[in-house]
C-alpha cells in the first residue's frame, strides 16, 4: 500500500494545479493513466479566458458567460471564477508560460477574442496555449520533492468508508492499476482530488484524446457522488474533416479573427441562422452547420481564413496551417473543411466553489465537475480558467484541514476472476455504445432516439458489469465500464429535461421554459 497525504487523479491542468499549490506542505501523489502532458488540457488551442484589459471588466465577463449558459450558470460560482482570473494568469506567467506577446497592447500580451466573448480577452501562445501551459507545469511537477508522479497508472475506483463497511462516507484513495506491472496497487490518501477530465470518448466524433473516458464522474458516482447537468455536451462546430486525421480541432479563434462558414459552393450561411454570424456561441454554429449538412446531404462544410494575409495566418496559426498543408491543404489559399464534433462536457459531479463533492476527503476539478460556470453552454476559453481558480480554491481548503488517520485497507481483491476469454466483447461494446450516443444523443434530440440509447446503453451495461465481476481488469474495460456508466447518465439527465435550453435541443420540446432548473441525479435515488 502506498501512503499520501493528498491523492491526484489525472495531470491535466486542474490536477497539476492542485499538485503545485499542495506540494509545498503536502505529500502527494499525482496519478495518470497515460504519461504526464496527455489529456484534453495539452490539446487546448485558444487560450484562457481572463479579465486582464483595462477596457474589458469582470462584469462583460460574468455577462457573457451567463448569456452563453442560457439562464442555468450559478452566478456565485461565475464571478467567484472571474474574479480570480487575473490571479490565475499571473500565476502562469509567474511560472514562466510562454504567452504570445504585443508590445503595443498595455497588457504586453496579445490578446485575441471568441466567440460569444465581448470583448478581446483570451490570452493565448499561438495556437498551442495547452501545450505551453501544462508542458511548463509539468516540468515542475517533474522536478518537485514533494511530488511522486505515477504514469500509465489508471485509477479503477475510489475507497471510501461505506464500501470498507464503516460508518459515514469518506474517502481514503483508491485502487489503482499499474499498467506496465499489470499489478492493482493500493493507494491511501487522507485526501482525494477527481481531477480527469471529461467523456468525449462516449461519442463516436469528438476533438477530446483518448483519456476522456468520463472515468471520473463514473468512480464518483459509484462513491456517492450526485451529478448535475449531463445532458450538456457541447460539439466543436469545427473539427478538421479529413480521412487521415483524428480529432483535429480547428480554433475557435480562426472564426475570432475573420474565419467565415461557407457551403461548397462558397455561400456564406451564417448571418441566415444569427445576427452574431461566425461569432455566435458554439451551439449556435454547430446547429446551423448540422442543419446545413443536413439539409445538402453534406459531409462537410468550409471554413475560409484564406482571404487574409498568407503571414497574418502563418503567424496566429502556426499548427492549425502546418498540419493542414501536411495533409494538403494550404489554408492561406482554399477553405478547411470541417465538421463539428463532441468537445466539452459542461456537467460533471457537483462540488461548491472548493472543489468539495458529497464525499467527505473527495474533490473535483476542472472537467470531470459541475461548479456551475457552464451553465447549459460552455463559453469559449472559460474551462482552463476554472482548472486553475477552483483547484487553487480545493488547495487552500486542503491546507486548512488536519491531517487525516487512515484505516486499514484490504488490498485489491482478484483470487475469483481469471484471464479474459474474448477481448472482443470490449472492442465491439466500446464501438457500440459510442455509436448509439453519436445517432441517438446527438445535436438534435428526441424522446424516442433517447429511450432507444438508453435501451441499448441497459444491455450493454449488464453484459460489461458481468464481464468486469468475472475478469482481470485491464485499461480498456476499466474504461468501458466508466463510458457506459457516463453514458446512462447522459441519457437519463436528457429525458428529465422537458425544453430546449443551451447545447441540449429537443424536438419533442423546442421551447426554453421561463425558470431554469439543474438536472440533479443522485446515486441511489
Ligand atoms: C482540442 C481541445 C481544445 C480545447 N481548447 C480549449 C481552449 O482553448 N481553452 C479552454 O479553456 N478550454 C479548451 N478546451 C477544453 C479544456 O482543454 C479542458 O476542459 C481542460 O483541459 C480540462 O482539464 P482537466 O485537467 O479537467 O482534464 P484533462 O486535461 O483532460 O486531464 C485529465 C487527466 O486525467 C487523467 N485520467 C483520466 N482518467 C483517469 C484515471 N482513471 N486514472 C488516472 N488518470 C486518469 C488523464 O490521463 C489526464 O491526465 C479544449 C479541449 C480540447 C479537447
Amino acid at each position: 500500500m502506498l501512503k499520501f497525504d493528498v491523492l491526484i487523479i489525472g495531470s491535466g491542468l486542474a490536477g497539476m494545479t492542485l499538485a503545485l499549490h499542495l506540494a509545498e506542505h503536502r505529500k502527494v501523489a499525482l496519478v495518470t493513466k497515460r504519461d504526464l502532458l496527455e489529456g484534453s488540457s495539452t490539446y487546448a488551442q485558444g487560450g484562457i479566458a481572463a479579465v486582464l484589459d483595462t477596457g474589458d471588466s469582470v462584469e462583460a465577463h460574468i455577462q457573457d458567460t451567463l448569456v452563453a449558459g442560457a439562464g442555468l450558470c450559478n452566478e456565485e460560482t461565475t464571478r467567484f471564477i472571474v474574479e480570480h482570473s487575473k490571479e490565475a494568469i499571473d500565476w502562469l506567467i509567474e511560472l514562466g508560460v510562454p504567452f504570445t506577446k504585443d508590445e503595443t497592447h498595455k497588457t504586453g500580451y496579445h490578446l485575441t477574442r471568441e466567440g460569444g466573448h465581448s470583448h478581446r480577452r483570451i490570452i493565448h501562445a499561438a495556437d498551442a496555449t495547452g501545450a505551453a501551459v501544462t508542458s511548463t507545469l509539468g516540468q515542475k511537477i517533474k522536478a518537485h520533492p514533494n511530488i511522486t508522479l505515477l504514469e500509465d497508472h489508471i485509477a479503477i475506483d475510489l475507497i471510501t468508508s461505506k464500501k470498507l463497511g464503516q460508518p459515514g462516507n469518506r474517502c481514503f484513495g483508491a485502487y489503482v492499476l499499474d499498467k506496465q506491472a499489470d499489478e492493482v496497487r493500493t493507494v491511501a490518501a487522507g485526501h482525494t482530488i477527481l481531477a480527469s477530465g471529461g467523456a468525449g470518448k462516449v461519442y463516436l466524433y469528438t476533438t477530446n484524446p483518448d483519456t476522456a473516458t468520463g472515468d471520473g464522474i463514473a468512480m464518483g458516482w459509484r462513491a456517492g457522488c450526485r451529478v448535475s447537468n449531463m445532458e450538456f455536451i457541447q460539439f466543436h462546430p469545427t473539427c478538421l474533416y479529413h480521412p487521415h486525421t483524428k480529432s483535429f480541432l480547428i480554433t475557435e479563434a480562426v472564426r475570432g479573427e475573420g474565419g467565415i462558414l461557407r457551403l461548397p459552393d462558397g455561400t456564406r450561411f451564417m448571418p441566415a441562422h444569427d445576427a452574431r454570424a461566425e461569432l455566435a456561441p458554439r451551439d449556435v454554429v454547430a446547429r446551423a452547420i448540422d442543419f446545413e449538412m443536413k439539409r445538402h446531404g453534406l459531409d462537410c462544410v468550409y471554413l475560409d481564413i484564406s482571404y487574409k494575409p498568407a503571414s497574418f495566418i502563418q503567424e496566429h496559426f502556426p499548427n492549425i496551417y502546418a498540419h493542414c498543408l501536411e495533409l494538403g491543404i494550404d489554408i492561406t489559399k482554399e477553405p478547411i473543411p470541417v465538421v463539428p464534433a463532441v468537445h466539452f462536457t459542461c456537467g460533471g459531479l457537483v462540488t461548491d466553489l472548493s472543489g468539495h463533492t458529497d464525499v467527505d476527503g473527495l474533490y473535483a476539478v476542472g472537467e470531470v465537475a459541475c461548479t456551475g460556470l457552464h451553465g447549459a453552454n460552455r463559453l469559449a476559453s472559460n474551462s482552463l480558467l476554472e482548472c486553475m481558480v477552483i483547484g487553487r480554491a480545493a488547495a487552500n481548503e486542503i491546507l486548512h484541514t488536519q491531517p487525516v488517520e487512515l484505516p486499514a485497507i484490504p488490498s485489491w481483491d482478484d483470487s475469483r476472476v481469471t484471464d479474459p476469454d474474448e477481448e472482443v466483447v470490449i472492442s465491439h461494446n466500446w464501438d457500440e455504445l459510442r455509436r448509439a450516443m453519436w445517432d441517438y444523443v446527438g445535436i438534435v434530440r428526441t424522446n424516442k432516439r433517447l429511450e432507444r440509447a438508453l435501451n441499448r446503453i441497459k444491455l450493454l451495461s449488464e453484459e460489461i458489469n458481468e464481464y468486469y465481476s468475472n475478469f482481470h481488469v485491464s485499461n480498456d474495460l476499466i474504461e468501458l465500464r466508466n463510458l457506459v456508466q457516463t453514458a446512462e447518465l447522459i441519457v437519463r439527465s436528457a429525458l428529465l429535461r422537458k425544453e430546449s435550453r443551451g447545447l441540449h435541443y429537443s424536438r419533442d420540446y423546442p421551447d426554453m421554459l421561463a425558470e431554469a432548473r439543474d438536472t440533479t441525479l443522485s446515486p441511489g435515488a
